[in-house]
């Protein structure tokens, strides 16, 4: 790597500095709930033991603590079935002190994540994996965005990175990040180009990005032949490489090119929690009467 560490440090998007900032606006409306005696709270369920989903759920976990939100943990064996976890989310669905509801994906081949997405209430479907939040993406009257790319959003309003006429690329076409992504920067009037593993040459066309996002989750995928000068990288991918977390963009090859790169880990996870207590808050916020559902921000 080039470049002395002020310079890395200057071009660094500090996901962990915003994702601190929002929990910290959010803990304020958690206290103006409290004092109407609700308690904002959060169902995570998690099915089998992968280990990068027993991470993320302990995660959330802590970071609801930290926020002050309730946080209610169901762990289920391999084995449970669609029905029984249908019958799970209906009883979550009925109850009126959980205001938010997240199935941690992925979920074991027998079960129809699509199935149970739609059976989440859309009330309480704080990831914005419900096939009507993710429609009214389209309208922008969604209750809820999804976490990962609305944080996306957030990370570059907070560093002023103008979206509106810039070429905008995103390699990765998954339900969860890469294709709500490109609707919501569709809606801010970028040009956006979706890219996936049949795209031809998505070295050039990724070179051509005034903003680059990766999720593919191939480790170091990215390297300075896909990075034009002056670009802004933002790396949605964690891998896992001999005990280490790394992302899709091998960082010390494209750090001399970027003007502002997240970092990972320290990047886009932090913003992905963040925004999901976010939405929990505000859907107890919708709940109580407090907050408009139309009144997004
Ligand atoms: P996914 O795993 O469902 O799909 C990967 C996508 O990348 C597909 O559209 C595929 O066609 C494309 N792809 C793979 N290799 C490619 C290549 N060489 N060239 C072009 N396209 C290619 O996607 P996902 O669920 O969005 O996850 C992607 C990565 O992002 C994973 O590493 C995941 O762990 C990570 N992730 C991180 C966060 C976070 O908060 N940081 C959130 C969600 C996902």
């Amino acid at each position: 790597m080039t470049g002395n560490n002020s310079d890395i440090q200057k071009k660094l998007i500090d996901g962990r500095l915003i994702a601190s900032e929002i929990e910290l606006s959010i803990s304020e409306k958690i206290v103006e709930l409290k004092n109407k005696g609700i308690v904002p709270s959060i169902a995570v369920i998690l099915v089998g033991e992968n280990p990068a989903s027993v991470v993320y759920v302990r995660n959330k976990e802590r970071a609801a603590q930290r926020c002050g939100i309730l946080s209610k943990k169901d762990i289920y064996p391999e084995s449970l079935t669609e029905k029984e976890l249908l019958n799970k989310i209906e009883e979550l669905n009925n109850d009126p002190l959980i205001h938010g509801i997240l199935v941690q994906l992925p979920l074991p081949s027998h079960i129809d994540e699509k199935k149970i997405m739609e059976a989440i209430n859309p009330a309480k479907d704080v990831d914005g994996f419900h096939p009507l939040n993710v429609g009214k993406i389209f309208t922008e009257n969604a209750s809820f965005y999804p976490c990962t790319p609305y944080g996306i959003l957030k990370m570059l309003d907070y560093y002023d990175i103008p979206v509106k006429g810039k070429n905008c690329v995103i390699i990765g076409q998954s339900n969860i990040v890469g294709k709500p992504l490109a609707v919501m920067l569709m809606n801010r009037l970028a040009t956006v180009s979706s890219l996936n593993i049949f795209t031809k040459d998505v070295k050039s066309i990724a070179a051509g990005a005034d903003i680059l996002i990766s999720a593919t989750g191939k480790a170091h995928l990215i390297d300075e032949n896909y990075v034009k000068d002056g670009a802004v990288v933002i790396d949605v991918g964690i891998s896992n490489i001999g005990g280490k977390l790394c992302g899709d963009v091998n960082f010390e090859r494209v750090i001399n090119k970027v003007s502002k790169i997240t970092p990972v880990p320290g990047g886009v996870g932090p913003l992905t929690v963040a925004v999901l207590m976010e939405n929990t808050v505000k859907s107890a916020l919708i709940k109580s009467g407090i907050k408009n559902k139309r009144n997004k921000k």
